[in-house]
């Protein structure tokens, strides 16, 4: 049976059609990346000790004297500080000085470190007058994006707001101005009582399979409070800790070694309320890739059934 669904943060829509998934195509998983075993590796800029392959360092935590975080002006900028018709700052924010570092295997503690990062680099970044915007992403392994493979997240500041965000928020305000309420209430109340499609339900934040996504398998974090980025509490990156060091540990018992993007979704810097948007953060695995019926319509096609996956990754 198929069913037209509408991501609701987005309109993005989606065929569900629950049966695809048969298709040999979309099952196979080819794994071409072996995982990483060395903790240290000679010839890489992002490695502990081999900071003169690397560029100038912008912010990093210490532990015992030697950084176990740092984020160092990237070498390949998208965009740079000079740009006159778009302008930038491109950071690569290296989330632990262990090689084989990656989320699937780090600690609550190592979690804590790379968000005390993410917060302090935005806080920095949206301070520029020139910015508009901030987005931090990563890419994980090559299928991803990934061009090193030391782990890795980036930061980019825009003066710009890019036209995803722009959609998401005029769709949030245009619900608010109709409904004098906020739709990401709406979301995380629904999916609350929904329940089937909920991962993690916490103080702070709720970990959801979307009813539809344009990307199959993707995870959605959402904070509850309308907080911007930059003035997240402590009491956030603990809880943002504790999730993604289970919501990956999950991940991996059910998919295995797989490339992934993480994409924060964050309030422009000049937003009139920040009453109608909630940040929020797109874990998207890359083991599926569109067709010509994707790219010809922007109409998407989704195998994966949100209530058995979330049954999968739902927190003990
Ligand atoms: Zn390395
Ligand atoms: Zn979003």
């Amino acid at each position: 049976m198929k069913e037209i669904r509408i991501d609701s943060v987005n309109n993005d829509m989606i065929v569900f059609a629950k049966d695809r998934s048969k298709r040999p195509i979309d099952v196979v998983i080819t794994q071409t990346e072996k995982e990483v075993s060395k903790e240290y590796e000679k010839k890489c800029p992002f490695c502990r000790g081999n900071e003169e392959l690397s560029t100038k360092e912008t912010f990093k935590i210490q532990e015992k004297n030697d950084w176990v975080v740092k984020s160092i002006y990237n070498k390949f900028p998208i965009l740079d500080g000079v740009g006159k018709e778009i302008y930038g700052i491109h950071e690569v924010m290296i989330d632990t000085y262990r090689h084989n570092g990656n989320f699937y295997n780090m600690t609550e503690e190592e979690f804590k470190n790379l968000f005390v990062m993410y917060k302090n680099r935005y806080k920095n970044l949206i301070n520029d007058n020139n910015v508009e915007y901030v987005s931090i992403f990563k890419n994980f392994l090559r299928k991803s994006g990934a061009s090193l493979e030391h782990p890795h997240s980036q930061i980019i500041s825009l003066s710009i707001i890019p036209p995803d965000i722009e959609n998401e928020i005029a769709i949030s305000k245009k619900y608010y101005m109709d409904k004098h309420k906020s739709l990401y209430d709406d979301i995380i109340k629904d999916e609350i009582q929904h329940k089937k499609r909920v991962i993690y339900n916490g103080k702070r934040f709720l970990v959801i399979v979307p009813y539809a996504s344009k990307y199959s398998g993707e995870v959605r974090i959402l904070f509850k409070e309308k907080i911007k980025f930059e003035n997240i509490k402590d009491e956030d990156i603990y809880e943002l800790s504790y999730i993604f060091m289970k919501l990956f540990k999950n991940l991996y018992r059910d998919k295995g070694y797989t490339p992934f993007n993480l994409c924060i979704h964050t309030h422009p810097k000049n937003i009139e309320q920040e009453n109608y948007f909630n940040v929020h953060m797109h874990i998207i695995p890359r083991k599926y890739s569109f067709g010509g019926f994707e790219l010809g319509t922007g109409v998407y096609v989704s195998s994966t059934n949100p209530e058995e996956l979330a049954k999968k990754l739902k927190f003990k």
